[in-house]
């Protein structure tokens, strides 16, 4: 991908038409999939319990699928769904030959356990990356070959580094943020990719003078305009997967864009890469358990 280099500010990396383009290819793929399998691929959605904005996303995942040509079979379950009923819920579309890839809305009500509930998604279906399976697949690799896939947002912020050609190996990344969804499995992705891999969280000590090493910060911290201008390296890319209210990122984006080389502007950078990730799995598990090659 090119962007407009002003030179005194940095390059924008555009993942808006990064996902166009990638969904249009995986609307190509699902289609050769149907052809051949004669029925669609199906991304099953698990929503427990009402909160509206989980609702929202998963609206918006099957909206986004049916563009793509990807059945989506839905399952809402009550708030006070649990643990045993969502297992139950789980295996049963896990052992269901018509469905490709298994999201489970997250977070979960406090009473159903979250991991258990993960556990309960075939590897082979775990299109959003969040098994152990997966998060192995992730650090030892394989990921994509019928154990496992890329947690949804670490995939994508890894395809939108190759699509703007940054340099991986032996550059210095700081992932700033440990969560199972995000930190921890970008960085194992980073260092599979040969990057030297610094994770930060709430208790590292002095941060700025952490990310002041870096050749790419990855910021997933959950608080919004946290990493400050003066703590980017000259030149460095930044990678601000936060998403907070007010469609504000975790990096303080007026004052990076001067300082570093490359930048992902929130909304438009990581965002809409999670979900063109999520379809592009699907598709691709779609592929492997029907045994088909495309
Ligand atoms: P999370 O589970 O709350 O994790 C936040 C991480 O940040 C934790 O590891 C925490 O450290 C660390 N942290 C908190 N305060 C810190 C501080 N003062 N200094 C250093 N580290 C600190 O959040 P998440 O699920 O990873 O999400 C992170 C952000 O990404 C959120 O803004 C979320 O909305 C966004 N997100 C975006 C997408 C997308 O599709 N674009 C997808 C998922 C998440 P400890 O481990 O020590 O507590």
């Amino acid at each position: 991908m090119s962007a407009t280099d002003t030179s005194s500010q940095a390059v924008l990396m555009d993942g808006t038409t990064l996902a166009r383009t990638i969904v249009g290819a995986t609307a190509v793929r699902a289609a050769r999939f149907a052809e051949l399998a004669g029925r669609r691929p199906c991304l099953a959605t698990v929503l427990v319990g009402d909160d509206p904005a989980s609702a929202t996303y998963v609206k918006m995942k099957q909206n986004r699928s049916r563009k793509a040509g990807i059945d989506s079979r839905h399952v809402t379950m009550p708030e006070s769904s649990t643990t045993e009923e969502v297992l139950a819920t789980i295996t049963a579309l896990s052992d269901d030959p018509g469905v490709d890839g298994i999201l489970l809305q997250h977070p979960v009500p406090p009473q159903v356990d979250e991991r258990a509930a993960f556990e309960a998604i075939a590897p082979g279906k775990d299109v959003d990356g969040v098994t152990m399976q997966s998060f192995a697949a992730m650090s030892l690799g394989g990921i994509g070959q019928g154990a496992g896939f890329a947690s949804c947002t670490p995939g994508g912020i890894m395809t939108l580094l190759a699509a703007y050609d940054v340099p991986l190996a032996g550059a210095h990344a700081v992932v700033i943020g440990r969560s199972p969804i995000l930190g921890k499995p970008v960085s194992m992705l980073l260092q599979g990719a040969d990057a030297t891999v610094t994770m930060c969280h709430s208790k590292t000590r002095d941060l700025a003078r952490q990310v002041r090493q870096a050749d790419i910060v990855v910021a997933a911290v959950g608080r919004p305009n946290f990493v400050q201008g003066d703590w980017i390296r000259p030149g460095a890319v930044v990678i601000d997967a936060g998403y907070n209210a007010g469609n504000v990122g975790d990096v303080d984006f007026d004052a990076a864009l001067p300082v570093a080389g490359m930048i992902t502007p929130v909304p438009g950078g990581v965002g809409p890469m999670t979900i063109a990730t999520l379809l592009e799995q699907t598709v691709q598990a779609a592929f492997i358990q029907a045994g088909l090659t495309e």
